[in-house]
């Protein structure tokens, strides 16, 4: 990938793919790190002299045009705000209006199209609608590391029609996970959570030919107690994934990596905030109880494994930390986590950095990174499409 250092941007239109996909709450943005997450490359861009124009998607609207309630207002006043100068909205992604006023563009002004998923040819990887975005700009610059592992037409086509640059966000993310990839210094040590095995299995099985301790969490450990032959009553579970998960913990015996599964779990008879909770060890689960955290004996056991790594991964919640009565063993492993002092730990998006958020220790770990799903994809080994895109070799 070159690097958007690499070129003079002086008067030149530069088409920004970022990933301002934020969250928002009553027309208002209620976390705004992915914006300030690609402040580099758009200060770059302005000191530069660049004319900007920036897109990005947000949310999941229809793709049957414009929808005020995935507008990208909330997002160009935030950003004004930042930035100390107006950014301009554009009333769509793209069209003879939006081309006008991206003519109209003074070096170092900023405009942002609007919602690139009105569209609905954006997640088709449409190459029209990339012509008509290419046509708007004389370079491409992908910063969009969130969005990276989706072959739409604003990461993958449009890169193939323009001039194709990484973004500082893009190259930082990517020159800081990849050699997790390589040789990492060990122990390394990976904790997965999160609902699901079947989103995770790639990814477990791609770690297993790399580290030394694999710890599960979360919902998806009841798959693999189950395949185990445990009672793990009303806990979530992927029948149709037990299989697998066996063949997985056959794995990590075949490669001598340490696989640790909950020995307690916080239980409860249904799904609440204020249901009652019990402490169970695993094998005192019954058909009534459902577990939704791992259990303190879980969680002591874990923050042993993780104080000896010298690398360390992390992706997913341990339980439903969104709930005060089951945040404990999510609490425990980012507090393990961000101890570390002398290791290279990386948090791979989604929940497991708003856990982090809400304890206020994100600011103590080597690398928060802004992609959950592209950067579990590139950890996996698949390839990125907005990333392969950017090599030169695809023009
Ligand atoms: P994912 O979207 O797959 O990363 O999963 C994140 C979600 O998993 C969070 O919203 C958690 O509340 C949820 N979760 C974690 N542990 C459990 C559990 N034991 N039972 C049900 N949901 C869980």
């Amino acid at each position: 990938m070159l690097r958007i250092d690499n070129l003079d941007v002086k008067g030149k239109r530069v088409l920004v793919r970022v990933d301002f996909n934020v969250p928002l709450s009553e027309g208002t943005v209620c976390d705004d790190t992915r914006i300030r997450a690609a402040l580099p490359t758009i200060e770059y861009l302005r000191d530069g002299g660049a004319r900007i124009i920036l897109m990005s998607h947000l949310g999941r609207p229809k793709g049957e045009g414009h929808e005020q309630e995935y507008s990208l207002a909330p997002v160009a006043r935030v950003l004004s705000r930042i930035l100390g100068e107006q950014v301009i909205l554009a009333p769509a992604p793209t069209g003879p209006e939006v081309e006008a006023l991206g003519a109209a563009l003074k070096e170092g002004e900023v405009l942002l199209l609007e919602n690139l998923r009105f569209d609905p040819r954006e997640k088709k990887n449409d190459g029209e609608f990339a012509a008509e975005l290419a046509k708007l700009a004389d370079v491409y610059v992908n910063d969009a590391f969130g969005a990276a592992h989706r072959a739409h037409a604003s990461v993958e086509a449009v890169a193939h029609l323009l001039p194709a640059y990484a973004g500082f966000l893009l190259d930082l993310e990517v020159s800081t996970l990849a050699p997790l990839l390589g040789a990492p210094e060990r122990p390394f040590v990976a904790i997965l959570g999160g609902s699901k095995v079947s989103d995770k299995i790639k990814i477990i099985d791609a770690l297993l030919d790399r580290v030394d301790a694999l710890l599960i969490g979360g919902g998806m450990c009841f798959t693999f107690l189950k395949a185990q032959g445990y009672e793990i009553g009303k806990s979530l579970c992927e029948d149709e994934w037990q299989e697998k998960a066996l063949k997985m913990l056959e794995k990590a015996q075949s490669r001598g990596v340490q696989l640790l599964l909950p020995v307690d779990i916080v239980a409860a008879a249904y799904f609440a905030e204020d249901a009652p909770t019990r402490i169970l060890s695993i094998d005192e689960m019954d058909e009534s109880m459902m577990g939704l955290d791992i259990g303190p004996a879980t969680s002591e056991l874990y923050a042993r494994a993780i104080a000896r790594a010298k690398t360390v991964l992390w992706n997913g919640p341990m339980g439903v930390f969104e709930m005060k009565p089951f945040e404990a063993g999510t609490k425990a492993v980012a507090k393990a986590v961000a101890a570390l002092s002398d290791a290279n730990t990386v948090v791979g998006g989604g929940d497991s950095v708003s856990a982090l958020k809400t304890f206020g220790l994100e600011n103590r770990i080597g690398f928060v990174s802004t992609g959950g799903g592209a950067s579990m994809q590139l950890l996996e080994g698949t390839p990125l499409p907005g990333v392969e895109a950017l090599s030169p070799k695809n023009d």
